[in-house]
């Protein structure tokens, strides 16, 4: 200890089943503590390469502007914003929970004229309402929405939604935070023009890494913009510059999160070696096996079955039940983090998040049984 007092720091074993972070793959773990090397070694660049394949496998395309930006997945969706929209661009975005309304907010903020299209929290977004919104007048420079909200358990069908913003002559944008290595992400056959992604969710990595995709026709918009962007960091040619695949153009930009791409590269690795389908059935294996228990202690989820998140779970909380009091024993008495509502759902959810290396069956026995604990006790 120093002379200012302050011990150092040691985190309790908390098992993380809320909206996330999730806890990562103890292999990605060991990967932070790789030792730290230059961020422009040769060794390093080779394993930004890696990654970029990698992210590519993940999001289902070949795009070759495919990469992790080092910053958080709110860092992403601005990224989005501020490279495809100009002040005074018409964007139309769907909010049925908190990320949609964050986009429109974002959106705002870039000086663009924001259509949101409102649905019911804890609902998936509606293709024919999308597809009467997109008739109305000249289309909209591009329609933006969340596939998996995290914020309700609502799963979305980003397939069509891109289909029908491609039929309008809109771009995407396609927030697949929670989605990506949980349950599809095909951003090569959605022709999704940006879709992005964290690292802290069913990629079982630690926070603060932002994977996206851009197509090469939004690419292509982006490049021909006469202005330039309006943010330094999320200047896209910039990025692309710095993450190029040829060593002759590879050029600084920033210094990266060395040791946090080791992990994130770790991650992809071990995502790959399981392979894409099993990892979403594996989320779809344990999502059911959640959904029996919690119907034995009489609870429900949210979202109607054809419209759920098998890695989020919102579950209803039964009348006359305290929501926080809950969560803090869960937390303080069992070591397991769940997740609270928000916005208009505060005090009404639970959101019991099974991502990643989380998604398995000895996680969900445990929830299950700490939850029958503190219900029994509090009724
Ligand atoms: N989009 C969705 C759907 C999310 O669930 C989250 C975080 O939970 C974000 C965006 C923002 O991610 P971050 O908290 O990493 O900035």
């Amino acid at each position: 200890m120093g002379s200012w007092g302050v011990p150092a720091f040691s985190p309790p074993e908390v098992l993380l089943l809320g909206p996330g972070p999730s806890n990562p793959d103890p292999r990605t773990l060991l990967a932070l503590a790789r030792p730290t090397i230059g961020h422009l070694d040769p060794r390093f660049v080779q394993m930004m390469d890696q990654t970029r394949s990698l992210l590519r496998f993940a999001f289902q395309c070949k795009h070759s502007m495919t990469l992790p930006l080092s910053a958080p997945a709110s860092a992403a969706m601005e990224f989005a914003f501020v490279n495809l929209l100009a002040a005074g661009d018409r964007a139309l975005i769907c909010t049925n929970g908190v990320f949609g309304q964050r986009m429109a907010e974002i959106a705002r903020r870039r000086g663009a004229i924001v259509q949101c299209l409102d649905f019911e929290w804890g609902r998936a977004i509606d293709p024919e309402a999308v597809q009467k919104a997109l008739q109305i007048g000249a289309p909209p420079r591009l329609l933006a929405f969340v596939q998996a909200e995290t914020s309700t358990g609502a799963q979305s069908d980003a397939a069509t939604l891109c289909r029908l913003a491609h039929q309008a002559g809109a771009l995407t944008i396609v927030d697949s935070v929670t989605a990506l290595g949980g349950t599809p992400v095909e951003a090569g056959m959605w022709e999704a023009d940006l879709c992005y992604a964290g690292s802290q969710k069913c990629l079982s990595a630690p926070p603060g890494l932002a994977p996206l995709s851009i197509a090469p026709r939004a690419l292509e918009q982006i490049q021909m913009r006469t202005d330039s962007c309006a943010s330094w960091f999320f200047d896209a040619g910039l990025l692309d510059a710095y993450w190029s695949e040829s060593r002759q153009s590879r050029s600084y930009h920033h210094t990266a999160p060395v040791n946090q791409l080791y992990a994130l590269h770790q991650s992809l690795q071990l995502l790959e070696e399981e392979g894409l389908e099993e990892a979403w059935q594996r989320h779809r294996r344990v999502h059911k096996q959640l959904l029996e228990g919690l119907g034995t202690l009489g609870l429900q989820l949210l979202p109607p079955e054809e419209e759920r998140l098998p890695q989020l779970n919102a579950v209803l909380v039964p009348e006359g039940v305290d929501e926080a009091a809950i969560r803090r024993r869960l937390l303080l008495e069992h070591d397991i983090e769940i997740g609270g509502g928000l916005g208009p759902l505060a005090g009404k959810v639970w959101r019991i998040g099974l991502m990643g290396y989380n998604a398995r069956p000895a996680c969900v026995e445990r929830v299950l049984l700490a939850l029958s604990r503190v219900l029994e006790r509090s009724l």
